[in-house]
């Protein structure tokens, strides 16, 4: 691990003039138990690490409507524990509990969740060539190990997933990223914080070097049955294959408004509004659902190794939609 200095930023402006400062090899940290380890590895080499968890984002705000804004620097236990978050807002807490650990999640901020990089393990490896880490080199996912990478949105350049669970159910809550940069405030959909890999994979983000996560809006709750549910190689410590974040309003036997996301299939957690659009108005009957979740996986062009991933999408969206027809009706 190379030399690096640590400083701990007072302020939000204080964060950004510390950045700016640093001549493009300053990162901000969070928990730091995704930075740290590819610091670790060699993949990020920081000359100074600004840390950020200790601004005054540390809590949770529940507005009157039941919506919540959650400080950037909110652990992520702390988050998925909340008596209200649990009662209004069940979809991130399940989301947020199924992944990691418990130590990880005591450590972990919700601006560092947001923004953890993948886990394709070239991308991990400095030994290997990489688009993403190192542009130019190449994309060795595409003709060695993709079992687990995205079959929506990504290029030929890159086929990376994105890893976070907590940000799939948050795709499916409509939230919205405040981001502080050096001119004022900007508030992002989080479906426009990440961008498809394109030509440039290096960037996940739509975010300027330097922009400071500061929260997270969360609107009013749903009202209605939602489920987040994982499918994984180990119960635990173990990341998406295909994941779901789901909520279903059915009313007269016919499905009046629902919420589908999907983790673990393409660099940024997916909104499936084609699936949604199918649904709305249509019978709540297990055919609808498989129907729409074809619909939506009609999008995808896996490869040859994580081909598995459509179907294994179309039954875990058939099967989740299933069971929250049976709790609402
Ligand atoms: C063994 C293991 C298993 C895991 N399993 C899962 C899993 O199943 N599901 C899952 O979703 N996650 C999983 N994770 C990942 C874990 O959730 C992330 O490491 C964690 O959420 C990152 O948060 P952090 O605060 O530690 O981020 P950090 O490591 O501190 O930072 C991550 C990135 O965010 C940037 N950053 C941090 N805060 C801000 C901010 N406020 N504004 C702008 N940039 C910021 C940092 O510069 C860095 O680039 C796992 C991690 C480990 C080690
Ligand atoms: S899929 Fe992306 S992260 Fe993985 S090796 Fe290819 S370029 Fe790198």
């Amino acid at each position: 691990m190379r030399p690096f200095a640590y400083e701990r930023a007072a302020t939000a402006e204080d964060a950004l003039r510390r950045h700016a400062a640093g001549d493009g090899a300053v990162a901000y940290l969070g928990g730091g138990t995704n930075l740290v380890d590819l610091m670790r590895l060699g993949v990020a080499m920081p000359a100074r690490l600004v840390d950020v968890a200790r601004l005054p984002y540390d809590r949770i705000e529940h507005r009157a409507d039941g919506g919540l804004v959650i400080g950037a620097a909110v652990r992520n236990s702390d988050l998925a524990a909340d008596l209200g978050v649990r009662a209004d807002h069940p979809l991130l807490s399940q989301a947020l509990l199924s992944g990691a650990s418990g130590q990880i999640r005591n450590q972990a901020t919700v601006g560092g969740n947001l923004l953890q990089r993948t886990r394709c393990p070239y991308f991990q490896d400095i030994s290997k060539a990489c688009n993403k880490r190192d542009p130019g080199s190449g994309c060795p996912a595409i003709e060695g190990d993709h079992e687990n990478l995205a079959i929506l949105d990504h290029s030929p350049e890159c086929v990376a997933t994105h890893p976070s669970d907590m940000a799939v159910a948050l795709a499916a809550l409509d939230a919205r990223v405040r981001v502080r940069q050096p001119d004022g405030e900007d508030v992002v959909p989080l479906e426009r914080l990440y961008r498809s890999p394109g030509d440039d994979p290096s960037r996940d983000t739509t975010l300027a070097p330097g922009d400071l996560i500061t929260g997270v809006e969360v609107p009013a709750p749903l009202r209605m049955p939602a489920r987040y549910r994982k499918v994984r190689e180990r119960a635990s410590f173990a990341f998406a294959l295909v994941s779901v974040a789901a909520a279903l309003d059915v009313s007269g036997g016919s499905v009046r408004d629902c919420r589908i996301a999907l983790g673990g299939v393409a660099p940024r957690p997916w909104r499936a509004h084609r699936a949604e659009d199918a649904l709305r108005g249509r019978p709540a009957t297990p055919g609808s659902f498989r129907a729409a979740a074809e619909a939506e996986l009609a999008a995808a062009d896996p490869l040859p190794g994580n081909a598995y991933k459509v179907p294994l999408a179309v039954n875990l969206v058939a099967a989740v939609l299933t069971d929250l027809a049976g709790e609402a009706s």
